[in-house]
Order: C-alpha cells, then sequence, then structure tokens
C-alpha cells in the first residue's frame, strides 16, 4: 500500500508526541487515594492491597478503574495513602 505513504500529511497526521517526538511514559495513576496522605514512612509496597506477583503493581482498591494498561498501575515505592492497611 504504498500509495498511503505518498499522501501530502503521511508521517504527521495522528502523531501524539512530545517536542522531540517521543510519547512521554505513562504516569502510574491507579492509586485509591492520593500518595502521601497516609501514615508517614509507609509504601504501598508494604500495604496489604497491593496486588503482588505479577509484572506491574496493582492496588486491589481501585479494582474498578483498571484499564490493562500502565495508566492504573501503581508503585510499590510510592508514599501510602489514606486508605493503608498492614
Ligand atoms: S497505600 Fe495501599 S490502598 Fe493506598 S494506593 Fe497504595 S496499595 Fe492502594
Amino acid at each position: 500500500m504504498g500509495w498511503l505513504n505518498d499522501t501530502p500529511h503521511s508521517g504527521r497526521v495522528g502523531r501524539v508526541t512530545g517536542r522531540r517526538g517521543e510519547r512521554r511514559p505513562t504516569e502510574p495513576r491507579g492509586y485509591a487515594a492520593p500518595p502521601g496522605t497516609g501514615p508517614a514512612g509507609e509504601t504501598c509496597g508494604a500495604c496489604r492491597h497491593i496486588l503482588r506477583g505479577r509484572r506491574y503493581r496493582k492496588c486491589e482498591l481501585a479494582r474498578a478503574l483498571w484499564t490493562h494498561g500502565p495508566g492504573t498501575d501503581i508503585r510499590a515505592r510510592a508514599p501510602a495513602c489514606r486508605r493503608w492497611e498492614a
């Protein structure tokens, strides 16, 4: 389908890019509440609600929001949210 690449806008239409032509990495935002609103010194990694045993980290309390993508991941090192439990 070479004719597709001969159009005047080929390579331009539909690009979602940053300044250098690269897409920024998706920030994990799958937290049950804002990180840092929980007990001082605790992290998601020490919380009972973190989903373990997978390549990615998710918060069980945010399960209804999961999208199968990195936008609903969490970071184990994120400071605990107010729903943190040991
Ligand atoms: S601290 Fe616990 S409840 Fe809060 S986002 Fe992290 S894993 Fe979920």
